[in-house]
C-alpha cells in the first residue's frame, strides 16, 4: 500500500490546483482521475464553450460588416470544421495539464476512486493512504426525470453534437442555458428557450431583462412560463409536451440546461459519515474542511459559487495553509466578478440591486446607464447596452457592478477588483475616463 501526504480525488480545475501547489511545498500527493484532465472547464465547460462563443461574435461581426463597408456574403457556416478545430485544442489542453502535473511531480492515477476509510483510497484495485484527501470530484449536468428526458441533450451533448441542429428548444433560464441559446443562434440555428418564470434569476435583474430583449430581437423565441412535462419524438421531429397543455416544436434537438448535480453519490463519503447537504453537496467550512478529520471538499462540488477560478483558488488558499505554512489563508467567497458569455456578454460583481435593499434598505442608492454603444452606430441593429452601480451608505461605497454589452466580458474583471477593494461612488468618479468606450459610463454616472 502506497502512502502520500495528500491524494486528491479529481483532475478538474479544483483538484488540478489544489495538488500542484501542495506539491510545490514538497507535499507527496497523487491525484485520481476518472475522465479527462482538465475536468469539467476544460473539456465540456469554459474553455470549448468559449470557443463557440467566439465563432458566433465572428457570426455577429460578418453580419454587422456591411454597415462598416464590407461587401460580405455569408457563406455556410462549417460546424464540423469548427468542432474539429476546438476538439484538437482541447486535446492539446489534456496534454498540458498531465506534463504540468508531472512536471509538479503530483503522481497521476487514471481510474475511479472511492474512499474506503477515513484515509484510504481505492483507485480499480489499488489501495493507498493518506492523512488528508481533498474531494474534487465536480459536477454533472441533471437532467429532469421525465418521460422521453433521455431524447434530449444536455451541455456536454452539445460538445459532442456532430453538425448543428436546424430547430433547437433550449430548456433552462441559468448561464448556460443562455450560453447555449446564443450560440445556435448566431451560427443559424432556430432556437427556442424554454423558460419556467424568466432568464438570470440570480443576476440583477436588469441583466435579465436587458437580455430578454436583445435576444428576441436576434430571433430567439423565448417561451415563458413552461414547465416541460413529456419528450416524444414524432416523425423524426422532437416535441416537448408542456404542462399546461402547449407543445415546443417540432425541432431537431432538444438541450436540458436545468441545473447540475454534485458527483458525490458512491464514493464512499456517507460511510465515512461525511455531511452531505439536501442536494448531495459536500458541506464544508470556509476552510474547505469537511465534519470528518482529514477530508476535504473544494469546488463545484462544495455547491458554492461553481466557477472555475474559485475552485481553483480554494484549492490553492487550501494547499497554502495546509503545506505552506499559511496559517488562516482561506478564499473570501463575497464579491465574486462574474461574466456570461451571451450576444453580447454581461459582466457582474457584488450585491444585485434587491440583495442590497434586502441587506442595507433605503441606504441604497442606484446609478444606472442605457445606450446604444457606438459600435451599433453603423449595424442595422441598434440594441442598448445598460450598466448598473449600487452603491450604500453615506459614503456610497460600491456593493454591485452590473453590465450588458460590448466588452463587458473584458471589462468586469478590473471592477473586480475596485469593488474587493471596497471603492465608492467618488473613488470612481474620481477616475478618469477612456474614451470612447462603453465602459467610461461607469465613471460618468450621475
Ligand atoms: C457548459 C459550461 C460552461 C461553463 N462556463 C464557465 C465559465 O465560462 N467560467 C467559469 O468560471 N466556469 C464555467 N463553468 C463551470 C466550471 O466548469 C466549473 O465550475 C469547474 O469546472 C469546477 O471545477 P471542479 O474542479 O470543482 O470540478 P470539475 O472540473 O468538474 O472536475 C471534477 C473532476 O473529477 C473527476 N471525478 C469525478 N468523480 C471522480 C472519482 N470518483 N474518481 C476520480 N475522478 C473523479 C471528473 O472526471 C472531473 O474530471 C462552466 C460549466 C459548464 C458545464
Amino acid at each position: 500500500m502506497d502512502t502520500y501526504d495528500l491524494i486528491v480525488i479529481g483532475g478538474g480545475s479544483g483538484g488540478l490546483a489544489c495538488a500542484r501547489r501542495a506539491a510545490e511545498y514538497g507535499a507527496r500527493v497523487l491525484l485520481a482521475e476518472a475522465g479527462r484532465l482538465g475536468g469539467t472547464c476544460v473539456n465540456v465547460g469554459c474553455v470549448p464553450k468559449k470557443v463557440m462563443w467566439n465563432a458566433a461574435q465572428i457570426a455577429h461581426g460578418v453580419h454587422d460588416g456591411p454597415g462598416y463597408g464590407f461587401s460580405l456574403t455569408q457563406g455556410p457556416h462549417h460546424w464540423d470544421k469548427l468542432k474539429e478545430g476546438r476538439d484538437a485544442y482541447v486535446l492539446r489542453l489534456n496534454g498540458i495539464y498531465e506534463r504540468n502535473l508531472a512536471g509538479s511531480k503530483v503522481e497521476l492515477a487514471r481510474g475511479y476512486a472511492r474512499l474506503v476509510a477515513p484515509g484510504a483510497v481505492e483507485i480499480g484495485d489499488r489501495r493507498v493512504t493518506a492523512p488528508r484527501v481533498m474531494i474534487a470530484t465536480g459536477g454533472r449536468p441533471w437532467v429532469p426525470s421525465l418521460s422521453g428526458a433521455e431524447l434530449g441533450i444536455t451541455s456536454d451533448g452539445f460538445f459532442e453534437l456532430p453538425r448543428r441542429p436546424e430547430r433547437v428548444a433550449v430548456v433552462g433560464a441559468g448561464y448556460i442555458a443562455v450560453e447555449l441559446a446564443g450560440v445556435f443562434q448566431a451560427l443559424g440555428s432556430k432556437v427556442q428557450l424554454v423558460v419556467r418564470s424568466t432568464v438570470l434569476r440570480h443576476f440583477d435583474e436588469m441583466l435579465g431583462q436587458a437580455w430578454l430583449a436583445i435576444a428576441r430581437d436576434q430571433g430567439i423565441e423565448v417561451v415563458t412560463q413552461a414547465v416541460p412535462q413529456a419528450l416524444s419524438r414524432e416523425a423524426g421531429a422532437l416535441k416537448l409536451q408542456l404542462t399546461d397543455g402547449r407543445a415546443v416544436g417540432p425541432v431537431d434537438c432538444v438541450l436540458w440546461a436545468v441545473g447540475r448535480e454534485p458527483l458525490t453519490a458512491g464514493i464512499g463519503l456517507r460511510e465515512a459519515g461525511v455531511k452531505l447537504d439536501a442536494a448531495g453537496y459536500v458541506v464544508t467550512d470556509r476552510f474547505q474542511d469537511t465534519n470528518v478529520e482529514g477530508i476535504h471538499a473544494i469546488g463545484d462540488v462544495t455547491g458554492r459559487a461553481p466557477l472555475t477560478p474559485v475552485a481553483i483558488a480554494a484549492g490553492r488558499r487550501w494547499s497554502d495553509r495546509v503545506f505552506g505554512g499559511k496559517a488562516g489563508r482561506h478564499l473570501d467567497y463575497d464579491n465574486i466578478p462574474t461574466v456570461v458569455f451571451s450576444h453580447p456578454p454581461i459582466g457582474t460583481v457584488g450585491l444585485t440591486e434587491a440583495q442590497a435593499r434586502a441587506a442595507h434598505g433605503d441606504a441604497v442608492k442606484v446609478y444606472s446607464a442605457g445606450f446604444v454603444p457606438m459600435y451599433h452606430a453603423l449595424t442595422p441593429e441598434k440594441p442598448k447596452a445598460q450598466m448598473k452601480l449600487v452603491c450604500v451608505g453615506p459614503e456610497e461605497k460600491v456593493v454591485g457592478v452590473h453590465t450588458i454589452g460590448p466588452g463587458s466580458d473584458e471589462m468586469i474583471q478590473g471592477f473586480g477588483v475596485a469593488v474587493k477593494m471596497g471603492a465608492t461612488k467618488q473613488d470612481f468618479d474620481d477616475t478618469v475616463a477612456v474614451h470612447p468606450t462603453s465602459a467610461e459610463e461607469f465613471v460618468t454616472m450621475r
